[in-house]
């Protein structure tokens, strides 16, 4: 059976996301979504502080220029005027025509017009959101002004079949890969698969946008508007929209919502846990696409509120058969409630790089988000370095959380919040053993925390919680180094908890290796270094540790997770008396087993890597693998690698195999210094391959399944995306992604040049947020 994909199978309420979180106080349900545009509709993607411990808020996915440019009212001549032009004019003569009038009036007069002149941008911005429907009506997914010519026309550009076979198998997408490849290189108004140009080529919009799959062509273009950001995928029972969605008009008011986080004194633990209470229960709960709220230190400073600025989660999708959930997210969707000053885009070089890269790591079996497809919005500039074309890539990972969704909630002293994110995740994402979620239950307002009393709340999971992010973590990045990719930028809103590598940015795979190689041109200092990366991970754990200090020793001390209320309601000293007793007891052993874990799956990574078997951790480091390290450093690590796996298995000398492996891998040639050092490590080698009980031909071909014969050059993303920007080259695109697909076959014909190392490895990277 397959779905569209606005009746995609959701995660069951009770784990969801929406169900278990705080939303935010000026979005309280999805059906502010359709009653927000009533009231202040810009609020959807004003920036602001998102209070009350809000995780999240619901937003639609919105990809406009930003700053807004919509055409000016009224503007019968279609001289393209833009609104904006068309106000300040207006501005200008206002102030010619009241120049006669006092202060006051003049005050008085200009703050109509404000409100005038907003409530033009307002009613625009209406249009593009989610309408109420007529009595008995469905609701439209695509709202008026998403079907006119204010709404980008778009274009799938790259697909990956391996996430959806292996992701979302179930998901209707049509003919969409076939489609986008059979247009490569054409351009022209049946070339877009979403928007008004593809509308008025097909003679209407796709039909059924919430049923089953129908014809290829028509679930092509359901799955093309959806990935587009263009259509909202809401699910809400017209009689729903009143009574739920009234609170997030009446909420609001301009003062809280620009004011700052409002201070947790002034919060209850009641209202937290109603609030849960009645939406876990509610069977019918409307469901909406929403972005995450979280901080972050950014190159060691604290930052404050980041949060999901130009991502949208869709869907928390379910595949039953796998029993595994998968949050479908679009990044460069437009702006969100934490855009701060951006514009919610995103480059279509930072997409493709993103979907190439995410592709390439799971094939290498690194944990790491998925990236289903690339959608490129030709017609709409975006200004970075230069000014360029966007795109959205539709992105997959179980969880989206972060470490910095603890931090901001600790930081913010939202007790409440930390708890309930703690419980979600040790419960839900991590399925510890014990943990209650205690959402369901009541306040315990007696503060009687001497009591160990447990009838009523779970097992402690902080500790375990801390360890697993930890270790999962640990993993992740052992392989980074064995492997050679470098993030860019391990600010620990980037780090996800689930241990998977997510927001790929100005990240690069290592060729010349050099272990000081830092591939973030604005990373000045070197912190986000090749060589840096685990010190920076175990920096990420020590914020995590601190924002969860407080639990850790309350969990110690009573042997039995905190009920609602008991962490919000203590006083500060009392809270820093837990801290002190859980940062104590737990930061440095669990430091300890991050080092350790580290250095352990990083050994075992290329002890795999060599085909040979571990002869004690020592042996391992110092004789074998450091000084292999030491051996590449100006050699291309790709190449030297893929060499290597031919040395098990070779006629020549060792001497004459070390002269060619050197000539082989270097980009210029090196001296005979290095092919000393070459001769003697592989007669180290040598001896660690004939310990191996296997013979030399398994060990070469296990090597040739461990060392791929690929790596993502940035020469060759840079290559990939000019021939997409420029001359729609999706077919080069398919080519780049089959090999990240499958890395450790053999290069041929054409693909034989994806071993040249090319220019250098920092040339033309993306900024961070391109
Ligand atoms: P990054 O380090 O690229 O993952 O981004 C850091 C923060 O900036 C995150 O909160 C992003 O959501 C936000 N951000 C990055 N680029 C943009 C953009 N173009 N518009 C709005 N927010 C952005
Ligand atoms: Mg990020």
């Amino acid at each position: 059976m397959k779905y569209r994909p606005l009746s995609l199978p959701r995660v069951p309420a009770a784990q969801q996301v929406t169900a278990n979180l705080l939303a935010d106080p000026v979005t309280p349900t999805a059906g502010a979504l359709v009653a927000m545009p009533v009231g202040y509709p810009s609020l959807l993607r004003r920036a602001r502080f998102v209070q009350n411990g809000a995780h999240f808020s619901y937003v639609s996915p919105l990809p406009l220029l930003f700053p807004y440019e919509f055409p000016a009212q009224n503007d019968q001549q279609g001289d393209q005027t833009t609104l904006g032009e068309q106000q300040k004019s207006e501005i200008q003569a206002e102030q010619e025509q009241d120049s006669d009038l006092d202060d006051a009036q003049r005050e008085e007069k200009a703050k109509a017009n404000a409100v005038r002149r907003m409530d033009q941008i307002e009613d625009i911005l209406r249009g593009y959101e989610v309408q109420i429907p007529a009595p008995g009506q469905k609701i439209d997914p695509i709202p008026p002004r998403r079907r006119g010519s204010g709404c980008p026309s778009a274009r799938v550009v790259a697909f990956s079949p391996e996430c959806h076979t292996q992701c979302l198998p179930h998901l209707a997408v049509g003919d969409v890969h076939a489609w986008l490849l059979a247009n490569s290189g054409k351009e022209g108004p049946d070339t877009y698969s979403s928007g008004p140009i593809a509308d008025a080529i097909a003679g209407g919009m796709p039909s059924q946008y919430g049923e089953e799959a129908g014809d290829d062509h028509e679930a092509r273009r359901a799955f093309s508007d959806w990935a587009a950001g263009r259509a909202v995928p809401l699910h809400i029972q017209s009689d729903q929209i009143n009574s739920e969605s009234g609170p997030g008009v009446q909420f609001f008011n301009e003062a809280d919502a620009n004011e700052g986080w409002k201070k947790p004194a002034e919060e209850t633990p009641e209202r937290y846990s109603t609030e849960v209470t009645k939406r876990v229960s509610d069977k019918n709960r409307a469901y909406g696409p929403y972005s995450l709220r979280y901080g972050g230190h950014q190159f060691g400073e604290w930052a404050g509120q980041l949060g999901d600025g130009r991502a949208v989660t869709l869907v928390e999708a379910w595949d039953a058969e796998s029993q595994q959930r998968w949050e479908v997210q679009l990044k460069g969707a437009g702006r969100t409630p934490f855009s701060r000053f951006g514009d919610g885009l995103a480059t279509l070089k930072s997409s493709l790089r993103e979907f190439l890269a995410s592709e390439y790591m799971a094939a290498l079996q690194i944990p790491t988000s998925r990236s289903l497809a690339v959608t490129s919005l030709p017609d709409l500039p975006v200004a970075r370095e230069s000014l360029t074309s966007a795109a959205i890539a539709m992105r997959i990972n179980p969880s989206w959380l972060r470490i910095g969704n603890f931090q901001i909630h600790s930081k913010r002293q939202e007790w409440e919040s930390v708890r309930l994110l703690g419980e979600f995740v040790a419960h839900d994402l991590m399925h510890l053993d014990g943990v209650k979620k205690s959402s369901t239950s009541s306040v315990d307002h007696s503060l009687s925390t001497d009591s160990t009393d447990s009838s009523n709340s779970g097992k402690p999971w902080s500790e375990r919680l801390i360890r697993e992010v930890a270790l999962r973590n640990a993993r992740t990045c052992a392989l980074w180094q064995a492997y050679g990719f470098m993030h860019g930028v391990l600010n620990t809103d980037n780090i996800c908890l689930l241990g998977e590598t997510i927001d790929y940015g100005p990240y690069g795979f290592m060729d010349v290796f050099d272990d000081a190689q830092i591939c973030n041109h604005s990373d000045y200092s070197g912190r986000y270094s090749y060589r840096m990366q685990p010190t920076m991970i175990l920096y990420a754990i020590d914020q995590l540790l601190e924002s969860l200090a407080p639990v850790l020793g309350f969990e110690d001390i009573h042997q039995r997770a905190p009920r609602p209320g008991e962490l919000l309601l203590a006083d500060d000293s009392q809270r820093a008396i837990w801290a002190d007793h859980g940062m104590d007891t737990f930061a440095e052993s669990i430091r300890d087993q991050l080092k350790n874990t580290l250095l352990s799956e990083w050994a075992n990574a290329w002890l795999l890597r060599l085909g040979v078997q571990s002869q004690g951790a020592s042996q391992d480091k110092s004789q074998l693998i450091d000084p292999l390290v030491d051996l590449l450093t100006g050699l291309d690590m790709t190449n030297a690698l893929r060499y290597l796996c031919e040395f098990p298995t070779t006629d020549k000398t060792v001497s004459s195999f070390a002269k060619d492996w050197v000539d082989y891998a270097a980009r210029e040639s090196l001296s005979e210094n290095k092919i000393q050092s070459a001769e003697a490590w592989l007669n180290e080698y040598s001896q660690w391959l004939r310990a191996s009980p296997q013979s030399a031909e398994d060990i070469a071909s296990h090597m040739r399944r461990k060392n791929p014969a690929f790596t993502l050059r940035n020469w060759i993303t840079d290559e990939a995306a000019n021939r997409l920007e420029f001359q729609q080259d999706t077919a080069f695109v398919e080519q780049v992604r089959k090999r990240c697909v499958h890395p450790f076959d053999d290069l041929q014909g054409d693909d034989i040049r994806f071993q040249d190392i090319g220019s250098e490895l920092t040339c033309n990277l993306p900024s961070c947020s391109s």
